[in-house]
């Protein structure tokens, strides 16, 4: 049964606007293979059409949903310029969505225009690469398409684009945010389809929607824990943008750490520093709360006896976040185990001398990490105590390349590759995938993509509109 199916009042059969000249900026070989699609054929006319979701064949679909964005409760979102393209069985068997956005407006639009712009799309595209290729669930690009069309975007003309993603599931909690308000029986049916999509083994227990909530609890704990191993910093952790499938999704204004610093923000309206990079955990917390108010009336019959179990297991994603840092944190450092004192008097070095977050751990491992640092900064005394925790260092060493990664999507590199494909130019963006692809091995010939931003750089912001 297809999601439209399961629920539809959730799903609005909708037409994508065909763009005027759409051609393939850029096309993902390996994920086209995932999903058993041919790339020679999606370079075709044919398949050109069929990615624009125009093909009189492809039923479309834009979902419902509310969210909390910033804090604040918006009853209607809904995808205002995204449609389902297909929900497609990927050659491992696993169901997975293919999503449009940048497809023209919907009835969810709410005054927007509906389209995409190419540099925000390309975005989606490396952050969506490298995030999987460091082992991190992510949403990934398909296919970034220009559409032949200039759309305006702070008062000029921008090349229109379509970004066609895959996801493992676009159900966010947004989605039972907005099924909540339409009755317990579309918000049951909404439960047992992500029961049936996301954690089938769970069906037939005494209280699936609890099990459901644990779940999707512990895979926040591992996806947060990831992102903050990394230095990633998502910018827009709104419940709209939340899935529950586990899945880093909508790149917009995310951005990744140069020094380390946990007040770190780069959203430019994201002034209160909501989302900051260290309030991660929290904000991902304060979203998992939102998502088990939702489930109250299906946990239990009367809804304020399901308020203590679903607090206990907020309280355990504290917990089981804590432990998945600790394990992360503990191989970027080559630790044999957790040690939180030695972890975070490391941090506390980093930050107070604004130290690049990843460079440090290669320098680490290599041996040099004291020549980041100035003098008198503490760090030998830490080095010292490191030292003596690690055990065989040559042995430490590899390890912890498996998992700091040399190449990231730093954001001055990301800038100048985008504002070179938007000229037409789309040889830094291919250079610097090829370099994402394969973070954790040196690449002879991209050292300069390994550089932090130069001194003096003004700091870097990014925005939503996009
Ligand atoms: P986002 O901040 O990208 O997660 O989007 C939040 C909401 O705004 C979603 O409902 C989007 O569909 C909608 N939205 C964002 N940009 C546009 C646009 N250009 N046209 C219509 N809707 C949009
Ligand atoms: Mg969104």
């Amino acid at each position: 049964m297809t999601f439209a199916q399961a629920v539809p009042e959730l799903s609005l059969a909708w037409r994508a606007q065909p763009p005027p000249n759409p051609e393939l900026a850029v096309l993902n070989e390996p994920l086209a293979a995932e999903l058993g699609l041919d790339p020679d054929h999606l370079r075709t006319p044919d398949g050109i059409h069929w990615l624009t979701g125009a093909s009189p064949e492809s039923e479309t679909f834009a979902h419902a949903y509310s969210g909390h964005q910033f804090g604040h409760y918006s009853p209607r979102l809904g995808d205002g310029r995204a449609l389902l393209l297909e929900e497609r069985r990927d050659t491992t068997g696993t169901l997975r969505d293919l999503h449009l956005k940048g497809s023209g407006p919907t009835p969810f639009s709410r005054g927007g225009d509906g389209k995409a712009v190419l540099a925000p799309m390309l975005r989606e595209f490396l952050v969506g690469e490298f995030l999987h290729a460091a082992s991190i669930p992510s949403t990934r690009a398909l296919a970034v398409l220009t559409t032949g069309e200039p759309v305006w975007r702070d008062g000029g003309p921008q090349p229109g684009a379509l970004l066609v993603r895959v996801a493992t599931g676009l159900i966010r909690v947004g989605t039972f945010q907005f099924a909540a308000t339409r009755g317990p029986d579309v918000l049951r049916r909404l439960a047992d389809y992500a029961i049936s999509r996301h954690v089938p083994s769970i069906s037939d227990d005494d209280a699936p929607y609890l099990g459901l909530f644990r779940h999707v609890c512990r895979a926040q704990a591992s996806l947060i824990a990831d992102w903050m191993s990394i230095g990633f910093v998502h910018g827009v952790m709104n419940t709209d943008n939340m899935v529950i499938a586990g899945e880093s999704m909508d790149f917009g204004p995310c951005a990744f750490l140069d020094a380390f610093d946990t007040r770190a923000v780069f959203s430019s309206i994201d002034h209160a520093g909501r989302y900051a990079y260290g309030n991660q955990p929290a904000i991902a917390q304060w979203n998992l709360a939102r998502f088990g108010e939702t489930l109250l009336p299906l946990i239990a019959e009367d809804p304020q006896d399901a308020v203590e179990p679903v607090t206990e297991l907020l309280n355990e994603f504290a917990a089981d976040y804590e432990r998945e840092i600790g394990h992360r944190m503990a191989a970027k450092l080559g630790l044999p185990s957790p040690n939180p004192e030695l972890t975070s008097e490391c941090l506390t070095l980093l930050q107070r001398h604004r130290i690049d977050y990843t460079l440090f751990f290669r320098a680490l491992a290599a041996g040099t990490a004291a020549d980041l640092f100035p003098e008198d900064s503490g760090f030998p005394q830490w080095h010292e105590r490191w030292s003596a925790t690690i055990g065989d260092p040559a042995r430490a060493a590899t390890e912890m390349n498996t998992v700091n990664p040399i190449y990231i999507p730093r954001n001055h590199i990301v800038e100048d590759t985008l504002a070179a494909a938007t000229t037409g130019d789309l040889t830094p963006l291919n250079r610097l995938v090829t370099a994402l692809r394969n973070p954790f091995t040196d690449q002879p010939g991209m050292e300069d993509l390994t550089q932090p931003p130069p001194s003096g750089c003004p700091p870097h912001v990014t925005f939503c509109g996009t």
